[in-house]
C-alpha cells in the first residue's frame, strides 16, 4: 500500500452527494477510510530496509547497460523486454518520494458552451513510491468492509467518492504482476509520440488474474523498449464501484528510464439518453523526485547558517538600518530555501527572468528604487494564489497559466509588489533558524504570507497607481475580462481560488483582488471568438518532474472556432512532445494543451 502523506488534511477524501445533489463539498474522512490507514502495517522507516536503488542520477549511466543487451527479434521478446523493463523502473523509483497533484473539475452540460465545470477538487501529497503493493490481498481485505478498495477508481454507494490515491495509480499499469500470467499482450501497430517511435501493444489481463487489473494500451519506445504512455482502465471492478480512465504520460528525463509524469483522467457522458451522472476531469502532476526524503537527520544538516555578508570595505558593523535589512533578508532566504526543498517552489530559473521583466518595467516607469533587489519565483502548484516572502514575489504555476496577457501578469504581481514599496512584509520571525525545522508536508501549517485587510485594500490602490503610470496602463482592458471571467467561474472553482500561503483572491464566490480593474474593459462574452478573457490550466507552464524546473511553453496559437474552444479555467488532456533524454525538442505547433517536454535535465 503507498503511503500518501497530505499536506491538506481535510483534502483527504473529497465527497461529493450524487444523490441529494448537494453542493460539492470538501470533507475530511474518516481516519479508516483513507488510503493511509489501509497500509499493509509497514512503518515508514521500511523504506530504508529494502535495498537501495542504483540511483538514476548518477553517472552510472544505466542507458548504455541497456543497450548493450542484443535487440529484440520478435514482437514477444520485445514484451519480455518492456516487462522487464517496467520492473527495472518501479525499482530505480522505490527510494523516490514525489510529490502528486491532483486537480479535479467536475462536469455538468451548459448548452452553450458544452461541458462546464460545475465544482471541484484539490489534493497534493507525497508519494512514496518504495512500498510493495499486493493488490489480491487489499481487495480481500477490502471485500469485508466499507473500506473504500480503490486504487485507480470512484466508488458509488450513495455518495461519489474520488480517491486520490487513485488518480496515480496509473504510475504503473500493474506494480505488482506486470508479467505474461497475468495478461496478453498483443502488438498493434508503430506510432510517432512527439519525436519518438513507439511500438503499440494492447494489453488485457487474462482470465482468472483477479479483479483491478490493467486493460487497454501501452506505448513502448523502440530503442531501450520502455513504455512511455499507458491509456485505458482497471478491470474487473468491484461491486458498486467504477475504475476511471486514466491517460498516463511518462517522460524520459533521466537517462535510462521515462518516469511517470502526468496522468489525465475522464469520466462523463453528455449525450442525449446517458444514464451516467459522473462526470469528471483531472489532472495528475508529478514532480519533484529528486527531493530529498524528509527525515529529521536530514534537515538537521541542511539548517541554513549562512552569516550575513558584508562586502563594503569600511563597514564592519552593520548600521541599526543595515542590520534591520539583514535580518529580513536572512527571513525571506530561509523561507524560499525551505519552500524549494519542500516541493513547492521551483528553483529560479528562465520563468524568473520573464516575471522579472514585467517587475522591472513597474518599478523603472514608477521611479521605484528599493533598498533591496525584488526577486520572482514560480510555486509549483495550481491554486491561484500569489505572495510574497520580503523582497520575494511568489506566483503559482496555475496562475501564470490562466493570465492572458502580460498585462494581466502585470497586474497580479504589481499588488505583490505593492505589499513591497508599501513595506508590508515584516515577517521577520523566519529570520529564526529554529522555525524552518518542520516536515514538508505540514510546509502549510507552519509558513503563511497571508495580510490583514487594511494592508490588502491597501495593496490594491497602490498596483493600480503602479500599474497606471507603466507601460500596461493601456491594456488593463485584457485585465477587467479577467477579473469578469473569474468572477463567473468563481463559486464553481472554489478549489482553484482556495491559496495555501498567501491572501485569495476571491471571497465568499466573488472576486476581491483588484475590483476597481473589474469595471474597465468590455463585457465578457464568450461568443466573440477574439475574446480571450482567460486560457485553460497547463498552457503556458511547464515543470521539469525530476528536478522542479519551471519555464515557459512553447506553442503556437490554435485558431479558436467556437466558444467552446476558450475552456477559461479548465482542465484539458495532456499531450507532451515526447524527446529522448538530452534532445534539445521543445513543444511544436498543433497542441493548446499542457505542453510539457522533456529537457536536458540539468
Ligand atoms: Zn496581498
Amino acid at each position: 500500500m503507498r503511503t500518501w502523506n497530505w499536506m491538506f488534511t481535510t483534502c483527504l477524501l473529497a465527497s461529493l452527494s450524487a444523490a441529494a445533489q448537494q453542493p460539492a463539498d470538501s470533507q475530511p474522512s474518516s481516519p479508516a477510510a483513507t488510503p493511509a490507514a489501509i497500509q499493509t502495517g509497514q512503518p515508514a522507516s521500511s523504506g530504508q530496509a529494502s535495498q537501495p536503488a542504483p540511483s538514476p542520477q548518477t553517472e552510472q549511466a544505466p542507458a548504455s547497460a541497456v543497450a548493450a543487451l542484443p535487440q529484440p527479434a520478435t514482437m514477444d521478446q520485445v514484451v519480455d523486454r518492456f516487462i522487464e523493463r517496467e520492473h527495472g523502473l518501479v525499482k530505480a523509483l522505490e527510494n523516490r518520494t514525489p510529490v502528486v497533484e491532483t486537480y479535479l473539475q467536475d462536469l455538468v452540460a451548459d448548452p452553450q458552451l458544452g461541458a462546464v465545470p460545475s465544482g471541484d477538487h484539490y489534493f497534493l501529497g507525497r508519494m512514496d513510491m518504495g512500498e510493495s503493493v499486493d493488490r489480491r490481498d487489499y481487495l480481500k481485505q477490502q471485500d469485508k468492509g466499507m473500506r473504500t478498495r480503490l486504487m485507480g477508481g470512484f466508488q458509488k454507494l450513495f455518495k461519489v467518492q474520488y480517491q486520490p490515491m487513485g488518480f496515480s495509480w496509473m504510475v504503473y499499469a500493474d506494480r505488482a504482476d506486470f508479467d505474461r500470467e497475468h495478461y496478453e499482450f498483443h502488438y498493434i501497430h508503430r506510432e510517432f509520440l512527439g519525436d519518438v517511435r513507439c511500438l503499440v501493444f494492447d494489453v488485457t489481463p487474462k482470465k482468472n488474474s483477479g479483479r483491478g487489473r490493467f486493460l487497454g494500451r501501452l506505448w513502448v519506445e523502440d530503442q531501450d523498449f520502455n513504455i512511455v504512455r499507458l491509456n485505458g482502465t482497471y478491470a474487473p471492478a468491484p461491486k458498486n464501484s467504477y475504475f476511471f480512465h486514466m491517460d498516463s504520460w511518462r517522460l524520459n528525463l533521466i537517462p535510462g528510464y521515462w518516469v511517470p509524469s502526468y496522468i489525465y483522467s475522464e469520466e462523463g457522458d453528455f449525450s442525449a439518453g446517458a444514464k451516467n451522472k459522473i462526470a469528471f476531469k483531472a489532472q495528475t502532476r508529478i514532480w519533484g523526485y529528486d527531493l530529498k526524503k524528509s527525515d529529521k537527520d536530514d534537515e538537521l544538516t541542511q539548517i541554513r547558517v549562512d552569516s550575513v555578508k558584508d562586502d563594503s570595505p569600511a563597514a564592519q558593523d552593520a548600521s541599526p538600518l543595515q542590520a534591520e535589512r539583514e535580518w529580513q533578508q536572512q527571513a525571506e532566504d530561509n523561507v524560499v530555501e525551505r519552500l524549494t526543498r519542500a516541493g513547492l517552489l521551483a528553483p529560479a530559473g528562465d520563468l524568473d527572468k520573464i516575471l522579472m521583466t514585467v517587475v522591472n518595467n513597474l518599478l523603472v516607469t514608477n521611479n521605484i528604487d528599493l533598498p533591496r533587489p525584488v526577486r520572482t519565483r514560480v510555486l509549483l502548484t495550481a491554486p491561484l494564489e500569489t505572495f510574497s516572502v520580503g523582497n520575494t514575489i511568489v506566483i503559482s504555476r496555475g496562475l501564470v497559466d490562466v493570465l492572458p496577457d502580460e498585462a494581466s501578469l502585470a497586474a497580479v504581481l504589481s499588488h505583490e509588489l505593492a505589499h513591497i514599496v508599501l513595506g508590508h512584509n515584516l515577517g521577520s520571525k523566519f529570520a529564526f533558524n529554529d522555525r524552518m525545522l518542520f516536515s514538508d508536508e505540514s510546509t502549510y501549517q507552519n509558513l503563511g504570507f497571508k495580510h490583514i485587510p487594511e494592508e490588502e485594500a491597501a495593496a490594491d490602490k497602490k498596483a493600480v497607481d503602479l500599474l497606471k503610470s507603466s507601460p500596461y496602463a493601456q491594456k488593463l482592458d485584457t485585465v477587467g475580462l479577467f477579473l469578469k471571467a473569474l468572477q463567473t467561474r468563481a463559486s464553481q472553482l472554489s478549489a482553484l481560488l482556495t491559496p495555501h500561503l498567501g491572501n485569495t483572491l476571491a471571497e465568499n464566490g466573488t472576486v476581491t483582488r483588484l475590483s476597481s480593474l473589474a469595471s474597465g474593459g468590455p463585457a465578457l462574452d464568450m461568443n466573440k471568438l477574439d475574446q480571450i478573457a482567460a486560457l485553460p490550466l497547463g498552457g503556458r507552464v511547464k515543470v521539469n518532474p525530476w528536478n522542479d524546473k519551471a519555464e515557459m511553453v512553447k506553442t503556437a496559437p490554435v485558431t479558436i472556432t467556437s466558444a467552446r474552444d476558450k475552456m477559461p479555467f479548465e482542465v484539458t488532456p495532456f499531450y507532451p512532445r515526447l524527446a529522448r533524454f538530452g534532445a534539445a525538442n521543445f513543444p511544436s505547433a498543433g497542441t493548446t494543451t499542457a505542453t510539457v517536454n522533456s529537457n536536458s535535465g540539468n
